[in-house]
């Protein structure tokens, strides 16, 4: 039987049918409008009707992928920045009002899940997950289970401190892996050193052009015409990033590290030093035999992910 996947984000919510084989078999999408949690349930609901209409079926379970921090029984979740979230009770408001099954997990793990299915993890039981995106997030499937922790927030791989004391991340704590390699504070990072002068090439590269318009790839491009001020700041986040994984490699003893996210997808040389330093840091032994791949469902990995793990 077919069921329902959601990707709740902070503008807009997403859902599809999806087969028993994660083939999406419609979808539809909604904007929030209202961010206060019956709004945004109401959207979901709104969301959800138009797709089963569009695939004319019925389901009798919903998956929902949302970013944040989620408890894995009860479906509440803690914090949702993006949404300004927390302590919501998102399954049960949301089971009350469709009237079948909700399951609510973090966007990571339903995106881990869907590409363990149906993308880029097939065949693998092992995996380590990291997005990198306009945030750093993890999953990791072992043995073929997604590994939810205690309180269901394992693995939030962007949250391990790299500078104790550094700078202060979206989470409110100081020092977070994602505070300086997450697309958001590579951008932010990339107008701080605009902003003191020091960077020619940069300062070049990003003339006549809005201050808008700087991505992580802009600090690539300064990074890689030879200015040492970018290369520097080039150099310190890829580098943290690279320790991360490499640890995280040795820890797990993954057979398969999947990679996805902006950040990675556009900036090889982020991408590089990554795969550099799992080779240089992580232990030999955990990481013979480990294949590295790309995510391949796209922004469909976690509606697809959602969906599988209510079926
Ligand atoms: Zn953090």
């Amino acid at each position: 039987m077919p069921t329902l996947g959601i990707d709740l984000g902070g503008t807009s919510v997403r859902a599809a049918v999806v087969d028993a084989k994660g083939k999406l078999l419609s979808s539809a999408k909604v904007a929030v409008t209202d961010r206060k949690p019956p709004g945004v349930v109401e959207t979901i609901a709104q969301a959800a009707d138009e797709a089963l209409k569009r695939a004319g079926v019925k389901v009798d379970g919903c998956g929902v992928g949302a970013a944040g921090q989620i408890h894995k029984d009860s479906g509440v979740i803690s914090v949702a920045p993006n949404l300004g979230w927390r302590n919501v009770p998102l399954a049960d408001l949301l089971q009350k009002r469709l009237g079948y099954g909700v399951k609510v997990v973090n966007d990571l793990s339903a995106a881990a899940w869907g590409e363990l299915h149906a993308g880029a993890g097939r065949g693998s039981q092992d995996m380590l997950v990291v997005f990198v995106g306009s945030g750093v997030g993890s999953a990791i499937i072992a043995d073929g289970r997604l590994v939810q922790g205690g309180g269901g927030v394992a693995g939030e791989l962007g949250h391990i401190k790299v500078v104790p004391g550094g700078r202060l991340c979206g989470c409110g704590e100081h020092g977070c892996l994602e505070a300086y390699v997450g697309g958001h504070n590579l951008i932010a990072q990339t107008k701080e050193l605009l902003a003191s002068g020091r960077s020619r090439i940069l300062e070049s590269l990003v003339a006549d052009s809005d201050p808008d318009s700087i991505t992580p790839v802009t600090l690539e491009k300064a990074a890689d015409a030879g200015d040492a001020e970018a290369k520097e700041l080039h150099e310190r986040a890829s580098r943290f990033l690279a320790i991360a994984v490499a640890n995280q490699v040795t820890m797990l003893n993954p057979s398969r590290l999947l990679l996805g996210g902006g950040v990675l997808t556009y900036c090889p040389g982020i991408r590089q030093r990554v795969l550099d330093g799992v080779q240089m840091w992580s232990s030999q032994t955990s990481r013979e035999g480990l294949l590295v791949a790309d995510a391949e469902l796209g922004d469909d990995s976690g509606i697809i992910g959602a969906a599988l793990l209510v079926a």
